[in-house]
């Protein structure tokens, strides 16, 4: 080998570059394909809140977490979980230290954006059933035409039954579709900007199209989907009030690229950090410091609500755990270190011009810590500090993630905010730290595999420290 000149050693010594995990780190290529497949059956059957909700308090029961009994006494190593309205979960593992030690927070959102059906919803138009929706989230209208889509929520009947609707996940299931305009008669759409490309009012779902068989009565076809309603789920048109039904894609997720390195899913902002969150909190079973893993609601739109992050719903648990050992939260919160888990923007060839290179997160590139979110000026932004990003980054390089920085695009190009000023009201050290997405909060989200599977060695990591 040639010795390396003075300029090398020195650029070698101070210049740093973040690398793809595929060339720094082969070996874990295959692994993360393993890590994956538990990923995309997660996705699949945690669509909405309410699913995820429950399919992760099943696999926590699976595991040995017992449901949160605040008259309980509780030691190292126990392990326990408190759902919140049927939409939040917290998974707790007690750790060897006193709470007032601080604990270990890791915070991901379990919501996506989506269609929601509005409280009146159904309609007929020139003999086409309808139903009207509102979207959750930011979403760019367009992309939802002509997508296949099921419908998933919940509905109380007036006798205060509960039922869950799921229609559109199996193959034979049928799906529901927004129309778009065919390209022969479009010249006039086509002149709208991007953004009403379809509006609001025209993500109208098609749910029917044959007429009830009684030519006296108006509104033929709208009756023949109500009595569709009635037979499957026992529902009249008055219970759309006392419901919440969500359209989201009816796609499966899949691996995408011949060699198999990216996962193609709806709503992976950010149930991507959750599952990761919870598969690192399943792992780590005496640690130091308590964790505390929150699977929380509403971020798509502002974290307001009670099963949002702005609510105290977070911190009245805290308090019921502080009981048990007698201590005070406010001390309990000033030493924790929370990870607020959300992913950011993959930077995109196609579109590099709204990124800046070199503070962007790469696909491949491992978990990006990022230090502040907001727009115009990091405003909304919780602008993590100095000593936070260096606890962070010490744990991830004590046990070799591969992680990287980067930042929501460039300056003023428009931005986006997490949960994460709502720990640092609670006087919480927090920082971002995620998955990047490519074409995020599309109906099909874009991530790496082996960027997945280093989320979740970072948060094992995390953890651990
Ligand atoms: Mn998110
Ligand atoms: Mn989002």
């Amino acid at each position: 080998m040639t010795k390396k000149s003075e300029g090398e050693q020195l650029k070698a010594q101070l210049e740093y570059s973040f690398e793809h995990i595929g060339s720094k780190r082969p070996e874990d290529i295959e692994k993360a394909a393993v890590f994956c497949e538990g990923y995309k059956a997660f996705m699949n059957a945690s669509k909405t809140e309410r699913e995820c909700c429950a399919y992760v308090k099943k696999m926590a029961e699976a595991e040995g977490y017992r449901e949160f009994d605040p008259k309980e006494r509780y030691a190292a190593g126990d392990r326990v979980y408190f759902v919140n309205r049927d939409k939040n979960i917290i998974l707790v593992t007690f750790g060897k230290k006193g709470l007032e030690e601080g604990v270990k927070f890791n915070i991901a959102h379990i919501d996506s954006p989506r269609l929601d059906l509005k409280p009146f919803p159904l309609y007929e138009k020139d003999e086409i059933a309808y139903l009207k929706t509102h979207y959750y989230g930011g979403i760019r209208k367009y992309q939802w035409g002509t997508t296949p889509l099921a419908m998933h929520g919940t509905v109380l009947l007036k006798d205060g039954t509960k039922v869950n609707i799921c229609v559109g996940e199996e193959e034979e299931d049928p799906k529901f579709i927004i129309s778009d305009l065919l390209p022969h008669l479009s010249a006039a759409q086509n002149k709208r900007p991007l953004s009403e490309g379809l509006k609001g009012e025209e993500l109208n779902i098609i749910i029917g199209n044959i007429p009830y068989q009684d030519e006296k009565i108006k509104d033929r076809f709208k009756l023949s989907v109500l009595r569709q309603l009635n037979e499957r789920f026992g529902m009249t048109e008055l219970d759309f009030t006392r419901a919440e039904i969500e359209m989201v894609p009816a796609v499966k997720a899949a691996d995408i690229g011949l060699d198999r390195s990216l996962v193609g899913a709806y709503g992976q902002d950010d149930k991507v950090c959750a599952y990761t969150a919870v598969m690192a909190a399943f792992e780590v079973r005496e640690p130091d410091h308590t964790t505390v893993t929150v699977l929380t609601d509403k971020e798509e739109i502002g974290s307001e609500g009670n099963t949002g992050m702005a609510s105290r719903a977070l911190e009245h648990f805290i308090e019921d755990i502080c009981d048990i050992f007698g201590a005070k939260p406010r001390n309990v919160f000033r030493h924790s270190v929370c990870l607020s888990s959300d992913v950011n923007a993959a930077f995109d060839p196609t579109f590099a011009d709204v990124f800046d290179k070199n503070n962007s997160c790469m696909l491949g590139h491992g978990p990006v810590l990022t230090k502040y979110t907001g727009s115009r000026g990091k405003s909304g932004s919780n602008d993590a500090s100095a000593e936070t990003m260096a606890k962070v980054i010490g744990c991830m390089e004590k046990e070799d993630v591969c992680w990287q920085i980067g930042e929501l695009g460039k300056v003023d190009e428009g931005g986006g905010g997490t949960i994460a000023l709502f720990m640092g009201d609670m006087n919480v050290d927090t920082v971002d730290l995620g998955v990047p997405v490519l074409a995020m909060h599309a109906p099909f989200e874009i991530t790496s595999k082996l960027d997945v599977y280093h989320t979740y060695r970072a948060f094992c990591a995390f953890y651990r420290s």
